[in-house]
């Protein structure tokens, strides 16, 4: 799918959105090592994008999500916290981090059944577009400011994985090595 993509234009961009972009891709996936490409036009078709990513958020009851968890190479993530409405960001810039850290148990829906804990800022203060094309600047702490940096983070092709000691990473894949191969027996 990704080779056809290289060839042409429209149809096959069709292609690209809707058969990859349903399927969350998992550890492994070459997409997920990738950095996004910035959005060139939020055109109306974007409204449409988001939409089917918010859906796949909830059903895989996640709260954030990002394109290149899909497939989808561009700049662009969402993320719905409890309380809060769905909020999609696009072609985000990080504008500051918060000197205070906080250390928070993440997991991802491209690493299923990992949690652990990883230090990131505490907050932090963000400028993107919404679906529609409006710019937004968005300050966030706890919970809010956390989903939006580990989203960010797939944007530049890095996994919450990455930011841990890399003992603790070498457990995680030794983990889940040992979850693939007593699937396959
Ligand atoms: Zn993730």
């Amino acid at each position: 799918m990704y080779e056809k993509r290289k060839t042409n234009g429209l149809v096959l961009r069709f292609d690209f959105l809707y058969i990859c972009y349903m399927h969350i891709l998992t550890l492994g996936n070459e997409c997920l090592k990738e950095k996004a490409l910035p959005v060139k036009t939020i055109g109306p078709e974007y409204i449409g994008i988001s939409e089917e990513l918010i859906n796949t958020l909830h059903e895989g009851k996640g709260i954030g999500l990002a394109g290149p968890q899909v497939g989808l190479m561009e700049r662009i993530f969402a993320i719905h916290i409890e309380g809060d409405i769905p909020r999609i960001f696009i072609n985000p810039s990080l504008i500051e981090t918060s000197q205070e850290t906080l250390k928070l148990e993440e997991g991802c829906l491209s690493i299923p059944g990992i949690y652990t804990d990883v230090i990131r800022p505490r907050s932090v203060k963000i400028q993107a577009w919404n679906e529609k094309g409006r710019p937004f600047t968005l300050e966030a702490d706890g919970i809010m400011a956390r989903v939006i940096l580990h989203e960010y983070d797939h944007l530049e092709g890095i996994l919450f994985i990455d930011r841990v000691s890399v003992q603790k990473k070498n457990r995680i894949l030794a983990k889940m090595e040992k979850a693939v191969v007593s699937r396959r027996e």
